[in-house]
């Protein structure tokens, strides 16, 4: 196993090819597509993806989760987990190998830029023991200068992900000392992203993410990884032409070892450091290809599926989760079905007691506060649903709401004392905006003992 510290020395992979790495970069391309798409869809006028974690902001597929949707942003966040966790369990690190943003920037953009710059891991190696010569100079200064220009690219994407592209246009358009917080702040993941991506690089997936080292507690025999069919491989030994051979199909070639991204040995079985991506089984197949044995020694199987050749992928574990996960969903979709664009509370102002008018009707005086849930000004008016009683507003509030915002105040509620058969008397209110109904809600009314 890799040490858990953070190594100077770089690795340095083969350049991967074949079937699965065609097919990583044809995926890849559609994920990096997207990430740069996304920011700049929306929906009903507002952001399909939002995630403005500091202001506790966020927008998936156009439902806004502001400060005041605890149990939103709550369902979500586990729901999230337990989906990671179900589809670990189930199909193992697919996520790290073709989706993860790390993975994919690094593997498919910079060390694709490092290639074509510096060539395979033989002349990389050689040109970092060479002396600083104009040839070294010119590469380094190339693929680190590439390496920047790609980093400040990839630390706006992520602004328009946390502050919208609108935001991120208006820091881009207006003078620098406007927005010198947030120009700061695109500066400082620039280099963030670069130390990432030219230094750290596989240590961030090995060493730093969590989900990696999750894996020994989520995957079990039957999830599917890149795996060593230890069945067939073993024991190892160098092919030897024209005699028989008495080991098994591994000739101990080492090319699944040689373009590791993280520097591990699939044939040590499931690792944390493998990330899946799918370059060792590019290498066993070409090797295999070369000596005329099977394809697949290394593929994407589970331990299950090489000991016992079962390919059953769905444990009791696994309908566990899909159990949780479904009636977290049941949960989330109640929530979001049922959710009012706006959150009012209105309680009896402390200390306060009824008061009878002159003209026969008696008052209640109360505070409110009207939250905003939605990710656009609301201009509501409240009102109270019966035809009797009526709302007096202390002084002339301005109800209107800014984006996740607030307005509070206070307020009688009048209701004339022949409608009251009781000291306490439920009260129905409803927030509208024109004539759009946005929310109801009820308040206690005291009135004196007959
Ligand atoms: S062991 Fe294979 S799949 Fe895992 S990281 Fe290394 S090359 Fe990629
Ligand atoms: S590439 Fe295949 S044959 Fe070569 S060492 Fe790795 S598992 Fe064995």
């Amino acid at each position: 196993m890799m040490k858990a510290t953070i190594e100077t020395r770089p690795l340095y992979p083969q350049r991967p090819s074949g079937q699965w790495h065609n097919r990583r970069v044809a995926f890849s391309l559609i994920i990096i597509a997207l990430l740069f798409v996304v920011p700049f869809v929306r929906i009903g006028g507002q952001p399909m993806v939002l995630l403005n974690v500091i202001e506790r902001k966020i927008m998936l597929f156009g439902v806004f989760i502001g400060p005041q949707d605890y149990w939103l942003f709550g369902l979500t966040m586990l729901s999230f987990f337990v989906f990671i966790v179900l589809f670990t369990t189930v199909f193992g690190r697919l996520w790290c190998g073709w989706a993860c943003p790390q993975t994919v920037f690094m593997e498919m953009v910079f060390r694709k830029i490092e290639y074509a710059i510096e060539g395979d891991a033989g002349k990389q190696k050689l040109l970092d023991k060479a002396p600083w010569t104009t040839d070294k100079i010119l590469k380094k200064g190339l693929k680190y200068s590439i390496f920047l220009i790609v980093s400040f690219a990839i630390a706006n994407l992520l602004l328009a992900y946390v502050l919208g592209t609108n935001e991120l246009y208006k820091i881009i358009s207006e003078p620098v000392a406007d927005h010198i917080g947030l120009f700061s702040g695109i500066v400082a993941f620039t280099a963030i992203f670069y130390w990432n991506f030219a230094w750290l690089r596989e240590q961030a997936c090995t060493v730093v993410c969590p989900y990696g080292r999750l894996q020994s507690v989520l995957l079990d025999r039957n999830s599917i990884n890149v795996a060593y069919d230890h069945e067939r491989g073993e024991p190892r030994g160098k092919l030897h032409k024209g005699t028989d051979r008495p080991e098994g199909d591994c000739i101990n070639c080492f090319q699944c070892v040689a373009v590791c991204p993280t520097g591990i040995d699939i044939r040590n079985g499931t690792q944390m450091e493998c990330v899946n991506c799918t370059a060792c089984i590019d290498a066993c197949d070409a090797m295999m290809d070369k000596v005329g044995f099977d394809r697949g020694l290394v593929r994407y199987t589970s331990e299950n599926a090489i000991e016992k050749k079962t390919a059953g992928v769905i444990t009791p574990r696994t309908w566990g989760y899909a159990a949780v996960l479904l009636l977290l969903w049941s949960a989330l979709g109640f929530v979001v079905a049922t959710r009012t664009d706006t959150q009012t509370t209105l309680f009896r102002a402390p200390g306060s007691r009824y008061i009878e008018n002159a003209d026969g009707t008696i008052s209640n005086l109360y505070t409110f506060k009207i939250f905003n849930k939605t990710n656009r000004i609301i201009k509501p008016s409240m009102y109270l649903d019966t035809p009797h009683g009526k709302l007096l507003f202390a002084g002339s509030p301005d109800l209107t709401l800014e984006a996740a915002g607030m307005s509070e105040g206070t307020v009688f509620l009048i209701m004339p004392k022949s409608a009251l058969k009781s000291r306490k008397t439920v009260l129905k209110l409803s927030v509208l905006q024109g004539n759009r109904q946005l929310e109801t809600f009820e308040t206690t009314f005291i009135a004196p003992e007959e």
